[in-house]
């Protein structure tokens, strides 16, 4: 069924406002007037935005900020649209990279050490986009930040 990414990204940062203003992070969010629309399970997007935000808060320290942005993917992918969460956070090493979203996997990033966590959100995200006939991309770069970037086909 059709999932309207701006209400998916409104309800997200909802449910991340306490835990970002505990932490002075600037939340920046970045949704197109018009609906963008991905074909999926809504409860699922869900879980792929939440875990998403979840970690950009988590793993950006005090003071810093964190954006969420959705459009369609553009020329290249008109069938697509893309979920993008971005974090000027601690990053992740090269050969953390590799094996993120892998079950259970954490960094050993003493900054990533630092923050609870059970390893399992990314392992989730994979699954999801991949049952979605999606694509995850991340860049990032240690003591820069990450980017996610999400592209699941339109509705
Ligand atoms: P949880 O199961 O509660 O989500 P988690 O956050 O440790 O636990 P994942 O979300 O799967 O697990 O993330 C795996 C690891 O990837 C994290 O432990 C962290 O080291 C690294 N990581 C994930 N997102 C980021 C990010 N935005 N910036 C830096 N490191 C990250
Ligand atoms: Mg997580």
């Amino acid at each position: 069924a059709p999932v309207d990414l701006h209400r998916v990204v409104d309800d997200v940062i909802d449910l991340t406002m306490v835990a970002a203003q505990q932490k002075r992070l600037e939340l920046k969010v970045d949704v197109p007037d018009q609906a963008v629309l991905a074909l999926g399970d809504a409860e699922e997007i869900d879980r792929v935005c939440a875990n998403l935000v979840s970690n950009a808060v988590k793993y950006t320290p005090a003071d810093g900020s964190v954006s969420v942005s959705v459009e369609m993917a553009g020329s290249e992918h008109p069938d697509q649209v893309v979920l993008t969460v971005s974090d000027a956070g601690i990053g992740i090493s090269q050969s953390d990279l590799e094996r993120l979203g892998t079950e259970f996997f954490r960094s050993s990033n003493p900054a990533a050490v630092a923050q609870p966590g059970t390893g399992l959100g990314l392992a989730i995200v994979r699954r999801i986009v991949e049952r979605h006939h999606g694509r995850l991309e991340i860049s990032s770069e240690l003591g820069k930040g990450s980017t996610f970037r999400v592209f699941l086909p339109a509705a």
